[in-house]
């Protein structure tokens, strides 16, 4: 086991990840409302001018609302939504069916700068303004215009699905550990960040509970790593059937785990490790016999940074292991 305080922090995963075409996007659309500005201007349609600066601008805070230190993805992607769409039926307006090819570029990638459901009605607002324009889109001659806007419409919203439906996957995948099917590490980091972020009643209520199994390298040693992954994985089905709804559990690493649990009081809390331990005495064999854990438990005491909570529970899990193991100790 590790001697508590020595583990290495984990890196964070990355942003999430719509938030790199955004980054790209918004500069562009930005700098593309931009020169349509001047080159009005310099055209003399100060109106129309006037109009593609604000525009600008919306674009302008939607950049900066992304590329900030914590960004706004998701109001950024709105605003920029709003200034592809406000530029496009501009263009529209003042140049007709020449401008259109800036339409499909919009449709398109409306649906990469944030979600199907935003961008949907986002699109069908373009869309709608583009039908009540005359003589734009209907007619029999305008035929090609209308079913070329009605396929990107369609293309971007299946390829968008089909990136946010992959992308949920990899999220889920890099949060899961593969031998055993609990959530990570880094699942147990956000669900402590989230803690000790969360209600104040609810904090002081979870129980934090590191184990580890007992002389583990003997088993590996004498029997194997194939005989060591089956009594990880069955250790880790002994403790999914003892928790309760809202309890969770974590494979925190090697023959690691962490509980951490809705237990209200510190008393509650021993009763419930001690019962995790006896399960475990009971239920887990390996090729030589039995197999036992010692668990550290610690109820949440008020600690800004999760860390420390689970330092003082691995302290516990550490003096746990020097009273001679399968045991467990609950820090005061
Ligand atoms: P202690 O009672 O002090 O915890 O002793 P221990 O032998 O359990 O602890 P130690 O840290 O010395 O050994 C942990 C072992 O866990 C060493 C490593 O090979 C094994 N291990 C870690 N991850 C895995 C894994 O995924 N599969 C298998 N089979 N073994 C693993
Ligand atoms: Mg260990
Ligand atoms: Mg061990």
């Amino acid at each position: 086991m590790t001697r508590a305080g020595k583990r290495p922090p984990l890196p964070s995963l990355p942003q999430e990840l719509r938030s790199v075409p955004l980054r790209t996007i918004a500069p562009v659309a930005m700098l593309a409302l931009l020169f349509f500005t001047v080159w009005l201007l310099l055209d003399d349609r100060l109106a129309a001018a006037a109009l593609s600066a604000a525009l600008t601008v919306l674009a302008l805070l939607a950049t900066v609302l992304i590329h900030r230190h914590r960004p706004h993805l998701q109001t950024g992607g709105v605003l920029l939504c709003l200034a592809n769409i406000g530029g496009c039926l501009l263009a529209a307006w003042l140049f007709g069916r020449d401008a259109l090819p800036w339409t499909y570029l919009a449709l398109m990638s409306n649906f990469f700068i944030v979600r199907n459901g935003i961008a949907t009605p986002l699109n069908l607002l373009l869309a709608a303004g583009l039908l009540l324009m005359p003589s734009l889109l209907l007619g029999p001659a305008r035929l090609q215009a209308l079913v070329v806007i009605t396929l990107v419409f369609g293309f971007g919203y299946h390829f968008s699905r089909r990136l946010q439906g992959d992308r949920t996957r990899l999220e889920q995948l890099a949060t899961l550990d593969a031998l055993t099917g609990l959530p990570n590490r880094r699942a147990l980091e956000k669900a402590l960040q989230q803690q000790t972020n969360g209600l104040r009643e609810a904090r002081f209520r979870q129980g934090l509970v590191v184990l580890d199994i007992d002389h583990f390298k003997d088993v590996n040693d004498r029997y194997g790593h194939a005989a060591g992954d089956t009594a990880l994985s069955d250790l880790a089905a002994i403790l999914r059937f003892e928790l309760r709804e809202n309890d969770q559990v974590f494979r925190f690493g090697g023959e690691e785990f962490v509980v951490l649990a809705d237990v209200g009081s510190r008393e509650a809390l021993a009763c419930f490790t001690e019962r995790l331990r006896k399960a475990v005495y009971q239920a887990l064999r390996g090729p030589g016999g039995r197999i036992t854990i010692s668990l550290g438990a610690a109820m949440y005491a008020g600690e800004e940074r999760w860390q420390d909570w689970f330092a003082r529970a691995d302290a516990a899990l550490y003096a746990a292991k020097g009273q001679g193991r399968n045991s467990e100790v609950v820090a005061e």
